[in-house]
């Protein structure tokens, strides 16, 4: 039952680790039922996901963004995130600075990383993260907090290792630059697969969605 799942995870997490339960595609009662086992983070891909949910369950939560971002629903996407998650651009993050101004709210993002260097991926590549935080660090509503990557895909705990270690070690360097208005706090990766090993490789967030729920378009429980 997916309250009991939430509990088991929750209690195996080591102090220090977030579990951002990964929502896609679930409904929103799926949704008050992870957050009566526990969880006070959920994730969302699809802005008009997180709108209906938020609809349904109200503000009870804190609300991360970890899908690709379209210019188009940043608007809305700033109303309903706490965080966002998959900053790769400078434009994107212009867009967000742009339209938290509006509202008079500062954006907590974290910028993604393409540690398996996958052609047509979204992130950024590791050599181009510490320019793209000193251009996001001159916007005044915008604040980094950290890096998110998803790794290679297909991919188990183990394959993914190297990639996870890697971007690690990019997040203390980026951490030791003590860059103005960057604050290098989170390290968001793992899923339901690799969630061990990437908090063994470094992870202080993890994004967890098919062991919670089961399997997604899965039908039958
Ligand atoms: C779906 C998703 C997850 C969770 O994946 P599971 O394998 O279902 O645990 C994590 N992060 C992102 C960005 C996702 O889209």
């Amino acid at each position: 039952m997916i309250s009991e799942n939430v509990r088991r995870i929750l209690a195996e997490l080591p102090n220090g680790v977030e579990l951002v339960v990964a929502a896609k595609t679930r409904t929103p009662q799926e949704v008050a039922e992870v957050i009566e086992g526990g969880a006070s983070i959920i994730g969302e891909n699809y802005v008009q996901e997180a709108e209906e949910a938020q609809a349904a369950i109200g503000d009870r939560v804190r609300w991360h963004f970890i899908g690709h971002l379209q210019r188009n629903k940043v608007k809305k996407a700033v109303g309903l995130f706490d965080m966002i998650e998959t900053v790769d651009s400078a434009s994107i993050a212009r867009e967000i600075d742009r339209r938290c101004l509006q509202i008079g709210k500062t954006m907590e993002v974290l910028i993604e990383i393409n540690s398996g260097r996958e052609p047509q991926k979204s992130g950024v590549l590791p050599e181009e993260a510490q320019g793209l935080i000193e251009e996001i660090s001159s916007y005044s509503n915008i604040r980094v907090m950290g890096l998110m990557t998803m790794g290679p895909y297909p991919g188990t705990g183990e394959t993914m290792r190297p990639c996870f270690a890697a971007t690690k070690r990019l997040f203390e360097e980026l951490k030791a630059l003590n860059t103005p208005n960057v604050e290098m706090r989170y390290l968001s990766m793992g899923m339901s697969a690799s969630y061990r090993v990437a908090i063994e490789e470094g992870a202080n967030i993890v994004r967890i969605g098919s062991i919670i729920f089961g399997p997604r378009g899965g039908g039958a429980t």
